[in-house]
């Protein structure tokens, strides 16, 4: 699931070689994974991209001329990835551009429900795209998430992936974010008090960086979650065993000593008639 460290890295990977060559060939795409028609991906043959940018969870590759924006948002299962000239790579991807001189950019997607996406789009219906997305989630600063958190009240791992109200945070970071926070999942936001906020603040920078630099780095889940899809191993804090809750689509992990004072959380898809 890539959320912004993971997006992050990919576009610091891709800014310098996307815009190295002009592009030879833009598509094939999967037809549920090209979003847009009009233009046809074919007007970027031989355009050369001015680089790669980000906003949120999205990539954004605007054409030198700037009059066009490749937007690629990954969802959960979608994968981008570099290929040097020569380099195999997958048979049938989502999405393809190949540049002059061999070199290729491939998008991929696990399962049969294709949910990533690409668009084309000009530069005004681009920024329209992520007109909704609230301040990106890395530097935020507690002044900020303040007024966020206090502005409505909603559980804490729910207002952290909540991508109109902070860009770029998902099911993974804000399972490491509230960690480090010692906050718990469950919590209301308007429940928090300053020194909360504060904690959460710096929690957000602290975790998004150290995922961010690990990816970088090539680092896997394995290595760059600590509680993430860690039930029953110890917390790197305390030594409790980790523990989750499912909650509706997804699931949680989270240490109850660390984050809910021994509490172990129910299940929420079974209490969801009590609530
Ligand atoms: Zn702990």
């Amino acid at each position: 699931m890539p959320e912004l460290p993971e997006m992050e890295s990919l576009r610091r990977l891709l800014d310098e070689p996307v815009a190295a060559h002009p592009i030879l060939q833009a598509g094939p795409a999967h037809v549920a994974t090209l979003k847009t028609f009009d233009p046809p991906l074919r007007v970027l043959d031989g355009q050369r991209l001015a680089g790669a940018e980000r906003r949120g969870k999205r990539l954004f590759f605007p054409t030198e001329d700037g009059k066009l924006v490749l937007v690629v948002h990954l969802m959960s299962a979608g994968r981008l990835k570099w290929l040097k000239p020569g380099e195999a790579g997958p048979k049938k991807p989502a999405f393809r551009l190949a540049f002059e001189g061999g070199a290729q950019l491939v998008m991929t997607e696990a399962g049969s429900k294709k949910r990533a996406g690409v668009w084309l789009l000009t530069p005004e219906a681009a920024a329209e795209e992520v007109a909704h997305l609230g301040p990106e989630a890395l530097g935020l600063g507690p002044e900020r998430l303040a007024e966020i958190v206090h502005g409505e009240s909603r559980r804490l791992h729910a207002l952290l992936r909540n991508q109109h109200l902070i860009a770029g945070i998902g099911r993974a970071w804000a399972n490491e974010i509230l960690h480090a926070a010692k906050l718990s999942p469950y919590a209301l936001s308007s429940d928090l008090d300053d020194e909360e906020v504060a904690r959460l603040a710096a929690a957000i920078d602290s975790e998004l960086a150290r995922g961010l630099e690990l990816r970088e780095a090539g680092a896997s889940d394995e290595k760059t979650y600590r509680v993430h899809r860690r039930l029953g191993e110890p917390c790197h804090l305390c030594g409790t065993p980790l523990a989750q809750v499912d909650f509706e689509e997804h699931t949680i992990f989270y240490c109850p000593t660390c984050q809910t004072g021994g509490r172990v959380l129910k299940d929420r898809r079974l209490s969801r008639l009590l609530r």
